[in-house]
């Protein structure tokens, strides 16, 4: 239950057009990196479809049905900031229970999925810490098991590692690829690293000035890269 689809999305900031029409489907359960240089509208495709952002035309849709007007908490979609974006003042289980709490969902079921969120993440032991007492890898853990608990149709990061030292980075993409292999839910994962993106990704969107250079599997980019963009970005031997 999580496919999303672009039709011709355009976006333009003023006179500016970033996002010259665009079209992408990105399959239910797949997941999928956008990668491409910094400014090249990466952050701004995923806000327009999670509704952080209004498309200049096209259309978004989830699983088939327009959402273009939809607003973001009425998408079912779940974004990952890479500033981890926590209340400071608030323990780490009341973090991760405020969409819940939002939304309405009854304490009981609010204990049942923090404490599934929490055993999947490791975080068990630390529900009740603050932000400020927990280490930059576990600050996004936390920021993820706020996205998991909305069980949302897709998760949407944008650039989740980008704070975190290189060490780091490689454990969190191993737990982010193993949460999408327990969940199976559809992932939009921005990066403008080509490492993360040729070790996590089902599907690889290369972008260039808010153009689709190329999609395809890693291995497909690898192979057959259409150009010199997309053979140096990916590293490919081209
Ligand atoms: P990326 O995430 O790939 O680094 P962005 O999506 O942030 O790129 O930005 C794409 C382009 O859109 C850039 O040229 C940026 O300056 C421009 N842009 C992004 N957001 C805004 C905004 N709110 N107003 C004006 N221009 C913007
Ligand atoms: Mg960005």
């Amino acid at each position: 239950m999580g496919q999303i689809t672009l039709e011709k999305v355009t976006k333009s900031f003023g006179e500016v057009e970033v996002i010259p029409p665009l079209d992408l489907t990105i399959e239910d359960g797949e997941f999928c990196v956008f990668v491409g240089p910094s400014g090249c509208g990466k952050s701004t495709l995923l806000r327009l479809i999670a509704g952080l952002e209004d498309i200049t035309s096209g259309a978004v849709r989830i699983d088939g049905q327009d959402a273009s007007d939809t607003p973001p908490a009425k998408r079912g979609l779940a974004m990952v900031f890479q500033s981890y974006a926590l209340y400071p003042h608030m323990s780490v289980r009341k973090n991760i229970a405020f969409p819940m709490r939002m939304a309405g969902i009854p304490a009981e079921e609010q204990t049942r999925r923090i404490d599934a969120a929490a055993k999947a993440l490791n975080l068990t032991d630390y529900l009740d810490r603050r932000p400020g007492q927990l280490s930059g890898g576990q600050r996004q853990r936390v920021a993820i098991g706020r996205a998991i608990v909305r069980e949302p149709a897709a998760f949407l990061f944008d650039e989740p590692l980008s704070n975190l030292d290189a060490a780091l980075r490689v454990g969190m993409r191993l737990e982010i690829s193993e949460l999408h292999e327990r969940l199976k839910t559809t992932m939009i994962y921005v990066t403008h690293d080509q490492v993360e993106a040729m070790t996590m990704a089902d599907k690889i969107v290369v972008l260039r000035a808010g153009r689709i250079e190329q999609v395809g599997s890693p291995l497909e980019l690898y192979r057959a890269p259409r150009n010199l963009f997309v053979a140096g970005f990916i590293g490919s031997p081209r």
